[in-house]
């Protein structure tokens, strides 16, 4: 391994990630395989762009534990645990991290790193960094699916061969359906190698489009997204480790559910909602506390 690959690794490493530098050259192969089997049913197609700068020679995939969370919310009736699921919180701290651990090796050796929009699952999964459950998640050896992936081309060559992996889904995929089970817009297909996106709630409460009327009241079950076909998932067994990461007091649920937009709340809420990465869906955040409450018959 080139020393700067490297230096790279064990910096990750070093802060609990896993990293996996791949060739550049995979790109068109990973376009082909998205373009055939679009996990996202055609929903993404315009969002990716494969076209990169020509100086890119690698790319380089990270994973850093994400743990699924929730906070406390004060209502009427008592607190409530609103769960949220892994990768939602801290992106910009995480982000950050990874920036200032890798910059000192890019400087060393006058690397450049840009930024790239591509399907990060599929890249990671074809270079055998991972697989896809049948969930549509990517699952991490050591992480399950609590991790957030981030990917950044650079001029860094690359060392290693390309390794396509045979097959992208986990084998213990064929022989359990546990997230079938939990799913309960039925999302997921059995014979369907791909979810139904437009069926999932994530897809419908992280947008503020109305939520179709075929969604039961009771079915809602995270402030933003959805756990339930990763919680019970036996790839996540010992990884599945819930954290409290805020709570909310009932004036400050208060505010947020009455707020028209985010600059209207005091200075304090906004900051404990931007710490959290929540200020990013801000938009939906009323709507979703108020479903959840109902969920929980609180409402
Ligand atoms: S619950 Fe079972 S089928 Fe679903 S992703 Fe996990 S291991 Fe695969
Ligand atoms: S996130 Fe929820 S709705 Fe979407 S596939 Fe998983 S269990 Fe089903």
């Amino acid at each position: 391994m080139y020393e700067a690959e490297e230096l790279i690794a064990k910096s990750i490493n070093n802060i609990g990630g896993k990293i996996k530098i791949v060739s550049v050259d995979i790109l068109p192969l990973v376009r082909e395989q998205f373009e055939k089997t679009d996990m996202n049913n055609g929903m993404l197609k315009d969002y990716f762009n494969f076209s990169l700068d020509a100086d890119i020679k690698s790319l380089i995939i990270v994973a850093l534990p994400s743990s699924p969370c929730y906070v406390e919310i004060e209502w009427d009736f008592g607190i409530i645990e609103a769960d949220i699921p892994p990768v939602y919180i801290h992106r910009d701290q995480q982000l950050s991290m990874i920036k200032e651990t890798v910059s000192n090796v890019f400087e060393h050796f006058h690397l450049k790193s840009w930024p790239v929009v591509f399907p990060k699952k599929m890249l990671a999964a074809m270079s055998s960094f991972g697989k896809y459950g049948r969930n549509n998640l990517l699952y991490i050896e050591g992480m399950g699916s609590c991790h957030r992936l981030t990917v950044f081309g650079t001029d860094m060559i690359c060392t290693e061969e390309i390794e396509l992996a045979s097959d992208l889904r986990m084998d213990r995929c064929s022989k359990c359906g546990v997230c079938i089970n939990q799913c309960q817009t039925g999302a997921i297909d059995k014979e369907n190698i791909q979810i139904a996106v437009d069926k999932c709630l994530t897809f419908h409460n992280e947008r503020k489009n109305p939520i179709p009327d075929w969604i039961q009241s009771d079915w809602h079950n995270s402030l933003i997204g959805c756990i339930k076909c990763q919680e019970k998932c036996p790839a996540n067994a010992g990884l599945w480790n819930r954290k409290k990461v805020g709570e909310f007091s009932y004036d400050e649920t208060q505010m947020i559910i009455k707020a028209t937009a985010f600059e209207a709340l005091d200075t304090a809420l906004q900051n404990k909602l931007s710490e959290l990465n929540l200020d990013r869906y801000f938009d939906v955040l009323s709507r979703n506390i108020l479903l959840l409450l109902k969920a929980k018959n609180l409402l």
